[in-house]
């Protein structure tokens, strides 16, 4: 890289904004429009498995039985279907963080 290429470089890092945000104490704003994560409104549920049914990634499970809704955060895509095929209008896409999966298989459960 010639000489010049490497200051220009280096002096913006140097004196420009960082790239990078102090997350968590200052999270990103969400961009109008963008993904983020399925939320449910569980008290709307009538569990009857549609969603988990129609999940590309087999992110979802639902037991009518025990009335748990649950989902596995790292096989989600956030492609929507499941929102867009609920029949009680009960899951939407929510911008902003998910709580955080620390292993894969982990599952966050909402119960009735
Ligand atoms: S499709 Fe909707 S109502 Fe049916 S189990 Fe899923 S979240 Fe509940
Ligand atoms: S958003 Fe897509 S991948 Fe995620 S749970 Fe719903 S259907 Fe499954």
């Amino acid at each position: 890289m010639p000489f010049f290429t490497i200051s220009k470089t280096i002096l913006r890092s140097l004196f420009g904004r960082p790239a990078t945000l102090m997350y968590p104490a200052v999270p990103r704003e969400y961009v109008e429009g963008s993904r983020g994560h399925i939320e449910i409104a569980v008290e709307s549920c009538s569990f009857c498995s549609l969603c988990q049914r129609k999940c590309p990634t087999e992110a979802l499970s639902v037991d009518r039985e025990t009335k748990i809704w649950k989902i596995d955060r790292l096989r989600c895509i956030a492609c929507n279907f499941c929102a867009e095929a609920c029949p009680k209008k009960c899951l939407s896409m929510a911008t902003g963080y998910s709580p955080a999966v620390t292993s894969p298989g982990e599952t966050e459960e909402h119960h009735a």
